[in-house]
């Protein structure tokens, strides 16, 4: 990184799903390094406001909020033009939004899968079609995509999360390749486990699933692939998306970089 205490002073990013976990912790960090920050997600209007409003004044940035849903493209597109309209541009695009079920292929409900693939994968798709030809005019931006380990492995009963993942990384693959001499880069990030309530939803079903509690599942099961034995911290990731949108990572493109205590290595 340059050094700059605020390296990214100027710039203008939309984080997708940052009213909650991994998404309020990027919003968080590009924030403290000087961004403005279109939030997305859903939540008590009176909580999101209220991140919204403490964000701008830690940080002495511009913080706006849309509650588009990510499983309706023309939401998504208009989310994007509603942040240019407000910034004059979008220097960053964070594709975090993410939701999960888990069940046996055989008993996995329709409905859940279409609105896994629509929230994990295609709402990337949308967003970044949305925010590219602005990008491109210009001549410089990033595009950060919140896959997982879960991208480059399996695990079983997560069969729309993996699939979505997987293809989270192939369009972050092929975006790179597509915008590579222009100035702008398309990467993923990895993360192993963080403990963000979309865990804490899992930890229920696990331990119902597995006859134990939540505190054996997150020994013997949840940080059982996890090296570390540790959850990957929300800060870690920020810092993370924050480095990849600095200029000392403009040769960094289509890269799916893990962020997981080790899992991947095995
Ligand atoms: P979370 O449940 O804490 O937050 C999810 C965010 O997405 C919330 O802001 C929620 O409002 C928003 N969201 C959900 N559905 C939406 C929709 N239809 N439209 C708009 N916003 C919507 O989850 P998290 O753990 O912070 O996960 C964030 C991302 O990180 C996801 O893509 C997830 O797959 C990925 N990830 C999480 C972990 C983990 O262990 N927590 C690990 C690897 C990857």
């Amino acid at each position: 990184m340059s050094g700059d205490a605020k390296p990214l002073a100027g710039q203008a990013a939309i984080v997708t799903g940052s009213t909650s976990g991994i998404g309020l912790g990027i919003a968080g960090a590009l924030a403290a390094a000087g961004a403005d920050l279109m939030l997305n997600g859903f939540g008590d209007a009176a909580v999101v406001s209220a991140i919204r409003v403490d964000l701008a004044k830690r940080y002495g940035v511009r913080v706006l909020h849309s509650s588009a849903d990510m499983t309706r493209p023309a939401e998504i597109a208009a989310l994007v033009r509603e942040a240019e309209a407000a910034f004059g541009r979008i220097d960053i695009l964070v594709n975090n939004a993410g939701v999960q079920h888990i069940a046996p292929i055989a008993e996995f409900p329709d409905d859940q899968w279409d609105r896994i693939v629509a929230v994990n994968l295609s709402a990337s798709f949308h967003a970044t079609k949305a925010a590219l030809a602005g990008m491109l005019a210009r001549g410089t931006g990033r595009i950060v995509n919140i896959a997982s380990v879960h991208g480059q492995v399996a695990s079983p009963f997560k069969g729309a999360y993996v699939a979505a993942k997987h293809g989270v990384i192939g369009l972050t693959k092929t975006v790179a390749l597509e915008v590579a001499t222009t100035g702008i880069t398309c990467n993923a990030i990895c993360p192993g486990f963080v403990r963000t309530p979309l865990v804490e939803g899992q930890l229920a079903e696990l331990a119902r699933a597995h006859g134990m509690s939540q505190d054996e599942v997150v020994r013997e099961v949840v940080l059982a692939s996890q090296p570390n034995k540790r959850f990957v911290d929300v800060a870690e990731i920020g810092e993370l998306v924050v480095f990849l949108c600095s200029s000392s990572a403009a040769s960094i493109n289509g890269a799916a970089l893990p962020i997981d205590g080790g899992w991947l290595a095995r």
